[in-house]
Formats: structure tokens, C-alpha cells, sequence
């Protein structure tokens, strides 16, 4: 289980950005983390990820754990050597490189197995395994995000947290990114995904929790936070 226990985030020694938040994840599912622009859910997969400090960011009080081994008291490479992997928001591969050269990058923690760890992203992906002597940049949005999951996943992490990856494509395209989440999670991997399309999170996540101003407001199974119209139209913008 990752769990994230009374977390407060001070940015540059003085902006309170998240005051206090709990949240867990049980190993094997799917969390959704819901929440409007702002509302702290970048900050909080940073401060999980040992990346905040690279925004003057830090944790300044409570605790994050990934199986019971605290995580906030290692930096950012032994996070994901302790098992987490991140595809940051704004899909950022390295535009220059080739498909298979960013998932290589993707690897450099592994100590062996890249060249079966690849091919197993190419299963997932086949898009990425026709495009693998491409360079990154000329990929679309969907592949450059599929992509920057696949650098991930080359990690095999057993917990991903993915910043809103439907950002910004085709409905056909968030389709296809939600099916391969689920496709992800069930060859063993937990996910946290942290989304503004709600009802896309909610379809696929057993719980999820909404945020705002920094806080946990909300924390329920999915499936009810789905049902409530109040809910959908409020706290989750588009429906
Ligand atoms: P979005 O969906 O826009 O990414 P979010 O819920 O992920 O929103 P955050 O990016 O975590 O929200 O931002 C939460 C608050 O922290 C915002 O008010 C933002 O302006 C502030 N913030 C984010 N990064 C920094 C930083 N490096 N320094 C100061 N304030 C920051």
C-alpha cells in the first residue's frame, strides 16, 4: 500500500500548498485523485516522488510510505528504485531521441533485463514498437504519452503515478489510454491517477478522493462518486 499521511507542502519557505493530507492506495488498485486546477494534485504526487524539491518545494510535516518503508526521507532515484514510477504531467520525452532510446533511458536503474523489459512495453504499445526508430518529437499526443508511460514502465515499478494523461487528446485517443491503464494495473502494477476528466478516472478507479485548496474534501469508492450529479458538476468540472 502507498499511503500519504497528514502531508503539508510549503513551496519557497512560505506558500502553504497542501495542509495535511492523507491518502491511500492499496496495492493492486486503481485510486482516482480528483480536483480542479490548483488544487494541489501535482504538489502531491511531487512530494510522493521525491520531486519537489527541484520547485523549492518540501514536505514539512507528516509521513509517505510504500509498503510500510518510509519514502519522504529517500530522494528522487531511490524512490523509484524503492518501487514507484512517475509519468509526469506534459508527457515530457526527450524530443530529439528515439522512441527506444527514451525507453532505454526509461531503464538505466534496471541492472539487466532492459531488452525484455522493452519488449514488454512494445506489447503493451505496439504503436510504439512501429515507431521505435522515430524521434519522440515527431510522435502525436497520444503516442507521446503512451510513450512517457512506457519510459516508466521499463522501471517496472509496482506502483505508477500518472498526472493527468488524458491532458489534452481525442476522446478516441483517452479511450485508448484508459484501456491500457487497465491493462497496466491488471499485470500487476498499482496506480494513482490524478485527473481533471473525472468521469474517465472514476470508470476505471475502485476509490477516489477529490481535492481542493490543498485538502482531501471528499474520499469515497469510485463507483458512488460517479452516481452524484452534484458531485460530477461541482467538484469535478466536466462530466
Ligand atoms: P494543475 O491541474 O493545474 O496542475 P494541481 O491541482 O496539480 O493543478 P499544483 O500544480 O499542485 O495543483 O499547484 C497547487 C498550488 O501550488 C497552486 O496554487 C500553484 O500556484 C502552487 N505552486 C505550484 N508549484 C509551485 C512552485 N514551484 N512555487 C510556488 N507555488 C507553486
Amino acid at each position: 500500500m502507498l499511503s500519504v499521511k497528514n502531508v503539508e507542502v510549503v513551496y519557497n519557505d512560505v506558500i502553504l500548498v497542501l495542509r495535511g493530507v492523507s491518502l491511500q492506495v492499496p496495492k493492486g488498485s486503481i485510486v482516482a485523485l480528483l480536483g480542479a486546477n490548483g488544487a494541489g494534485k501535482t504538489t502531491l504526487l511531487r512530494a510522493v516522488s521525491g520531486l519537489l524539491d527541484v520547485h523549492d518545494g518540501a514536505i514539512t510535516k507528516g509521513q509517505v510510505t510504500l509498503d510500510d518503508k518510509p519514502l519522504h526521507t529517500l530522494d528522487a532515484p531511490k524512490i523509484v528504485a524503492a518501487g514507484l514510477g512517475q509519468v509526469l504531467e506534459g508527457r515530457r520525452v526527450f524530443g530529439e531521441f528515439t522512441v527506444e532510446e527514451n525507453l532505454r533511458v526509461g531503464g538505466h536503474t534496471r541492472s539487466g533485463g532492459l531488452g525484455e523489459a522493452i519488449e514488454e512495453v512494445y506489447d503493451l504499445f505496439p504503436v510504439l514498437a512501429e515507431r521505435r526508430k522515430k524521434t519522440a518529437g515527431y510522435l502525436s499526443g497520444g503516442e507521446q504519452q503512451m510513450l512517457a508511460m512506457g519510459r516508466a514502465l521499463v522501471a517496472k515499478p509496482d506502483y505508477l503515478l500518472l498526472d493527468e494523461p488524458s491532458l489534452g487528446l481525442a476522446p478516441r485517443i483517452v479511450q485508448q489510454i484508459k484501456d491500457i491503464i487497465v491493462e497496466i494495473n491488471q499485470r500487476g502494477t498499482t496506480v494513482l491517477l490524478v485527473e481533471q476528466n473525472a468521469t474517465m478516472a472514476l470508470s476505471i478507479a475502485t476509490h477516489g478522493y477529490v481535492m481542493e485548496h490543498g485538502k482531501i474534501v471528499m474520499d469515497k469508492p469510485a463507483a458512488e462518486l460517479l452516481d452524484d450529479d452534484d458531485i460530477r458538476d461541482f467538484y469535478l468540472g466536466r462530466g
